[in-house]
């Protein structure tokens, strides 16, 4: 018998009620727990990790784990930032995400395109630089003056964003991170999922990360698909990771009834292969979303366990 984690991300928030869900209210409700770890904001990367049992969760860690599930290598002496970019209008302020343009080489850096409007930003050796540098993340940035969110403490990236920016658009950089260990999971798991972060945080505890044709990470995704995987995964590993990230995709597009009908979805076609398989199975969420303002709440969060696992 294995142990399954069925992960919805942002699953909670204002507007969620386990009644809603026929075979979620079915499982005993358990807690409410705490995901998100003293002291850090409610991420799924901070969230996740400390349900999974780590502690402390490093900080400057994101955009190593970006990097991991991307599958960009960096060395320990490397500084690396998450890159978001945006366009910037007549009046010098941030319109929307733009794709991540394709750079030419420069000398001291490394440009890696991860997704849409989602880049990587490598300098080799320069970690130590960690200690000096602030950046401000691209939190509500519509409207905002691009200069707000230029980087202070290291030159060769104020060079870097100030050329960009002469360029007519503003590549946001945060999540600044190095490569950083953390132990292992304590016993063989795998992790299906299909969202880049949840991929790195995988890579970063030694899972096996199972591939899924038709998982995309948002609310369009396969969920039999998933479900069939974590299941087949369960028969060969003790502890098995499923990841949901419709509800909070969803969310952060301000549709509760786009997340309400995926929850549905995910209660109809996940839940029952689960309930019926001879594995302990619980649900819960690493963090709250608000489909209204797509902003991550810091709520203790309930814990749906299978009746006799
Ligand atoms: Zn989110």
């Amino acid at each position: 018998m294995s142990r399954i984690l069925c992960l919805i991300d942002g699953m909670t928030g204002p507007g969620f009620s386990p009644e809603d869900y026929p075979h979620l209210r079915t499982m005993t409700m358990t807690g409410p727990e705490r995901h998100t770890p003293p002291g850090m904001a409610p991420e799924t990367l901070n969230c996740t990790l400390y349900l999974l049992g780590i502690r402390p969760v490093p900080g400057d860690l994101r955009a190593y784990v970006e990097a991991l599930g991307g599958g960009v290598e960096a060395a320990e002496e490397d500084l690396l930032l998450r890159l978001s970019w945006y366009g910037v209008d007549s009046a010098g302020h941030c319109t929307v995400p733009i794709p991540a343009p394709a750079l030419p080489g420069q000398p001291g850096l490394r440009h890696h395109i991860l997704r849409d409007y989602q880049s990587l930003l490598l300098f080799p050796g320069q970690a130590y630089r960690l200690e000096y540098l602030t950046t401000r993340p691209p939190l509500g940035c519509h409207g905002v003056p691009a200069v707000f969110f230029r980087p202070l403490g290291f030159r060769a990236l104020e060079d870097f964003f100030d050329g960009q920016l002469a360029l007519g658009r503003c590549p946001i950089p945060w999540a600044q991170a190095r490569k950083t260990a953390v132990p292992p999971f304590p016993v063989p798991a795998a992790a299906v999922c299909a969202a880049p972060i949840l991929k790195g945080i995988a890579r970063l505890l030694g899972m096996e990360l199972r591939n899924v044709p038709g998982a995309t990470g948002d609310t369009d995704t396969d969920l039999s698909a998933k479900t069939r995987a974590a299941l087949e995964a369960a028969e060969k590993y003790d502890f098995v990771l499923l990841h949901l990230n419709g509800a909070d995709e969803a969310s952060h597009r301000l549709s509760p009834e786009e997340k309400r009908d995926f929850l549905m979805r995910a209660d109809a076609t996940v839940l029952p292969p689960l309930l019926a398989s001879r594995h302990g199975v619980r649900v819960t969420a690493d963090h709250a979303t608000d489909p209204r303002t797509g902003r991550h709440l810091d709520w203790l969060q309930p814990v749906f366990v299978k009746e006799g696992a």
